[in-house]
């Protein structure tokens, strides 16, 4: 059965298709800049050999569901489609970021998931009705297959609620559901299986640590396979610093730049979210380009790292108080998977822990999962790269098994 794993945003669609008998992906795409002048699609079709087949069209995609259709008639294209007709497609699987709590795992889509979807929005007033766009042009165009929905959220609803509450008036939680969700709940949950899996253990018997570190990063501490606490919290905002995200930070701090800078909540909110994290601290955002700058001296890109890896260490050091016994450390992600010097100074000092990285094993070039640790760390240092299309599409297969 082939699969349509669909990852909709604003103005743009990411979209894959997987053979589902032996998962391999036949087809990944991104259509953008829907609704402006011109807009674009890139497929990238992965024929039986392997070699990629770039096509890229640049015309007018007034809205999403032109969007979709573009997609389609590429997917299909008598030369350089994967598929030969629209009815291969089995099922189509929806990343959706916010499930509130109404969803504690993946949900076969019916007009009463619609419905909560809805009013989800205020949770998620960017990303829920782009995904719900999304929705609706797939249900227009395949009504008669099934779909799915997959949470960012949905993992982490096994928080108790000492981890998910805020320490605010008890009535925002009741009245408003104002509490820590958490996001990257697939990435968390598809490298801890993975990690369960190179542990030759089972998840349900596995106590780990969730290091997520892409342009959002976040941390998931997992409790005999669930999760009992992550580092973003009702927004994808707290915790970490990421590529342009603060992450924690006083929240007294609105007050302060309202007073003495003049600015109004929406341009303090695109302060934290799109001119802080990495790039706000120096100038920069792409973890290659600080380390390239860190060398030829540039002091502040030296620094973004500091504060970036002193903040993981400081999570680790929490997350370990949390679960008293942790099997291991599950580093994911662009710059979980990619960058030795983040890791490196992110578990730096913690051989008191049981935490000791073998440097060789660390600095190895290689997309396998593996393990990074010496054979004298008590607790497990890993690599695994994540999947979250593929993890969704178990998902889905899972769903529609049920
Ligand atoms: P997203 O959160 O958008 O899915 P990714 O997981 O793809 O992001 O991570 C993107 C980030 O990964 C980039 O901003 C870059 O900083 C980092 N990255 C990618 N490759 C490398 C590398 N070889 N070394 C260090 N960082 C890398």
């Amino acid at each position: 059965m082939k699969l349509f794993i669909i990852n909709s945003g604003s103005s743009s669609i990411k979209y894959q298709v997987i053979e589902m008998a032996d998962e391999t992906v036949l087809a990944a795409g991104l259509v953008e800049r829907i609704g402006e002048t011109c807009g674009r699609l890139k497929n990238i079709a992965f024929p039986e050999t392997r070699n990629e087949q770039e096509s890229v069209i640049e015309q007018p995609i007034p809205d999403h569901h032109s969007g979709m259709l573009l997609a389609i008639a590429t997917l299909t294209d008598k030369d350089k489609g994967v598929i030969g007709h629209v009815s291969e497609i089995g099922a189509i699987g929806h990343r959706v970021v916010h499930g509130g709590e109404d969803f504690r795992g993946s949900m076969r889509i019916t007009p009463a998931v619609i419905e909560v979807l809805q009013r989800n929005i205020p949770l998620a007033p960017l990303h829920n009705p782009a995904n719900l766009d999304g929705i609706r042009v797939a249900m227009d165009i395949f009504s008669q297959v099934p779909q799915v929905a997959v949470f960012d959220t949905a993992f982490h609803q096994t928080m108790p609620p000492r981890a998910y509450l805020y320490a605010i008036p008890y009535a925002l939680y009741e009245t408003d559901r104002v509490r820590r969700y958490g996001f990257h709940g697939t990435s968390h949950w598809f490298v801890a299986k993975e990690c369960a899996r190179l542990l030759d253990k089972s998840l349900p018997e596995c106590n780990l640590i969730t290091i997520h570190l892409g342009n959002g990063c976040s941390m998931t501490a997992i409790e005999n396979g669930c999760s009992v606490d992550t580092s973003l919290g009702m927004t994808p905002l707290e915790g970490l610093v990421m590529g342009t995200r603060s992450g924690d930070v006083d929240p007294a701090l609105h007050l302060f730049l309202k007073q003495n800078k003049g600015m109004d909540l929406e341009a303090i909110d695109t302060l934290l979210n799109k001119e802080s994290g990495l790039k706000g601290l120096c100038g920069m955002n792409d973890m290659r380009d600080i380390h390239k700058a860190a060398v030829a001296g540039h002091v502040r890109a030296k620094l973004a790292v500091e504060v970036q890896t002193y903040r993981i260490r400081k999570y680790i050091g929490a997350y370990m108080a949390v679960l008293g016994r942790v099997d291991g450390i599950v580093f994911t992600a662009g710059i979980g998977e990619n960058d030795p010097i983040v890791r490196a100074e992110s578990l730096k000092g913690m051989e008191a822990f049981g935490v000791r990285l073998d440097p060789e094993h660390n600095w190895l070039r290689t997309k396998e999962a593996r393990c990074i640790s010496a054979p004298d760390s008590t607790v497990r240092v890993f690599v695994i790269p994540t999947n979250e299309e593929l993890a969704i599409a178990r998902e889905m297969a899972q769903v529609l098994r049920d």
